[in-house]
């Protein structure tokens, strides 16, 4: 299950501007560059930008377009879909949840359809939407951080008909991890190599992670956990999660009666928004290709984890341990080697998209 708990204080947050006052989107002190030169995004002039409801969005349509994709089909109507250079895309207008090549991705804001056209907020055009068709060049990963969920006194989930802890298997998918990763070649750094935790207190656990990650000089970190909705037994499938770039809320605060917890400061995980999106698809695409779950969607959340981390980073929920049937699937050694097996590839596909060979 996801730590979400964050670091206090929390920065502050955007719900209470008046509506209309702009959250400093453009004259925003910028974050610190990133650890690793990524290309500027190209914000071509003639790519107008819509304030609507104080949100910046771009014209769908002109700027897929950018990107080799054009709308096929029939125009109007609140859907669309966008096909071109090997990807397609489905949005509909109104909704947060879209699919890029079939796969689902949850955006910050939901796309939104006025005078027949449909637009997406520049924040996920640039900082998700963009990163997965035109991977940015980053330099070649060297070293990779896994972080076992949970551990010591925190046991994660449980499943206790079938005496099921998170800790032990999110440790037991790190460990088959590792050496497949040094296989292909990289440095790899466990956050721990057994039974413990790395702070009694879960903030600074938490903190201690990407601490860790960052001292390593990390150029990616993948946080690894099992989910659980118990009672519940028949919800299953398979969760990608990012952190949400400065001014988008998590996915969690968009429910009924849920406040807007976007951040109005950018965290130092913001600085990676781009690979953590290729990253967070990379993984997605991978587990859902091998291990063939529901495919639950790449998510945003704070995570307290993630937000220290000087790299990109995410946290992958590999599959429910309060679902009868993929928890007693991730009892067995030979589907949590699958699960590795899959975030290998699922690594080294981000690797190959963002460093491509020579
Ligand atoms: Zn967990």
């Amino acid at each position: 299950m996801v730590p979400d708990r964050p670091l206090e204080p929390g920065p502050p947050r955007l719900s209470g501007l008046p509506p209309g006052i702009n959250a400093t989107f453009p004259s925003a002190p910028p974050a610190p560059g990133p650890r690793v030169p990524v290309p500027p995004p190209a914000a071509p002039a003639s790519l107008s930008v819509q304030r609507i409801n104080g949100t910046d969005y771009v014209d769908v349509a002109a700027f897929f377009a950018r990107l080799g994709l054009r709308a096929i089909g029939t125009p109007g109507g609140t859907r669309a879909t966008f096909q071109g250079g090997g990807h397609r895309a489905d949005l509909e207008g109104g909704e947060r949840e879209m699919t890029l090549d079939n796969l689902k991705v949850f955006l910050g804001e939901p796309a939104l359809l006025r005078t027949r056209v449909l637009y997406v907020s520049r924040i996920d055009a640039e900082k998700l939407l963009r990163p997965i068709l035109a991977p940015p060049r980053l330099a070649a990963p060297r070293v990779i951080v896994l972080d076992p969920g949970h551990g010591g006194g925190d046991p994660g989930m449980q499943n206790r008909t079938l005496g099921l802890d998170e800790k032990k298997l999110t440790l037991d998918v790190a460990q088959r991890l590792k050496p497949l990763l040094e296989a292909r070649g990289w440095r790899v750094v466990l956050t721990r190599s057994d039974d413990r935790e790395l702070s009694p207190v879960k903030a600074i656990d938490l903190l201690r992670r990407s601490e860790l990650a960052n001292r390593e000089h990390a150029d990616l970190f993948v946080s690894i956990h099992f989910n659980s909705v118990a009672p519940d037994t028949r919800t299953s499938g398979t969760e990608v999660y990012r952190f949400p770039p400065q001014f988008q809320r998590s996915a969690t605060s968009w429910g009924a009666g849920q406040d807007d917890d976007a951040e109005r400061h950018a965290s130092p995980v913001n600085r990676n928004d781009a690979g953590s999106a290729v990253l967070a698809y990379s993984l997605q695409r991978s587990l859902l290709a091998s291990l063939g779950t529901v495919d639950r969607g790449q998510k945003l959340k704070h995570l307290g984890v993630l937000r220290g981390l000087d790299c990109p980073g995410v946290l992958v929920e590999c599959v429910f341990l309060s679902s009868d049937t993929e928890a007693r699937r991730a009892s067995a050694p030979a589907y949590r080697q699958q699960i590795a097996l899959s975030l290998a590839e699922g690594i080294a596909a981000y690797a190959a998209q963002v460093s491509p060979a020579p």
